[in-house]
């Protein structure tokens, strides 16, 4: 497996690791069993950290994790904890991961209802009341507004929530830019932010569910904390 993007961050408690997969793992639900364990196992070695995967569902609900077992329905996971790397799996979607200088790590799945249930915000909340300061976000690949197309009616419900959302396509129909309306969400929760960049759809190194459609995989924002 590669990673598309890998980089460590000293905190108080140890290292953190922020880590982007391509298309060379399928982590989503709909990969083979095989497929999925063989990516989960190709995972571990190289985290040398156990995954935890969340069952996703598109709303605003943050898991703190305490143990390594579980496949809570959330769109948002926190940690205090070492040798666990939490996922946000998506294929067009916006995954987001979070390190505090406290040491506190986290991740979400951001898509159109998360971006206006606000589940990247309720992250950020969860981290800051288990004591996180400090914090940063790494925005992974995602679906960029130049392709996004969306109804109009749908764009501007959107748009009416997180006004930074609505976009138009490459060829000029309404679309809906997730990464801006993520970066907007942080910046006012008063989180920096590093932009991984790529789209999806563009990308064939990377899982599109718009390009490749309903048997699309799943590429993973991870993080993980060693000691
Ligand atoms: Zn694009």
């Amino acid at each position: 497996m590669t990673f598309l993007f890998h980089d460590t961050v000293p905190v108080a408690t140890g290292t953190v690791s922020v880590a982007f997969t391509d298309a060379s793992l399928d982590l989503g639900d709909l990969a083979p069993d095989d497929v999925r364990a063989a990516g989960l196992a190709e995972l571990a070695s190289a985290t040398g950290a156990t995954p935890y995967l969340m069952h996703q569902v598109h709303g605003a609900t943050v898991h703190e994790v305490t143990t390594t077992d579980g496949f809570p329905d959330a769109d948002g996971l926190v940690t205090t904890d070492v040798g666990v790397a939490l996922l946000t799996r998506a294929a067009d979607c916006v995954p987001v991961v979070l390190v505090a200088e406290t040491g506190e790590i986290g991740a979400a799945h951001a898509g159109r209802e998360g971006v206006r249930r606000g589940v990247v915000t309720a992250t950020v909340e969860r981290l800051r009341e288990l004591g996180a300061d400090g914090l940063r976000a790494w925005v992974g690949p995602h679906i960029c507004g130049g392709c996004y197309e969306v109804p109009e009616e749908m764009r501007e419900d959107i748009a009416a929530t997180v006004p930074a959302t609505r976009a138009t396509t490459t060829w000029g129909t309404p679309s809906l830019d997730l990464g801006a309306g993520v970066l907007a969400q942080l910046t006012a929760a008063g989180v920096p932010v590093v932009e991984v960049g790529g789209c999806t759809r563009e990308d064939e190194r990377l899982h599109s569910y718009r390009r490749d459609g309903a048997a699309a995989g799943r590429l993973a924002g991870v993080v993980w904390r060693t000691a």
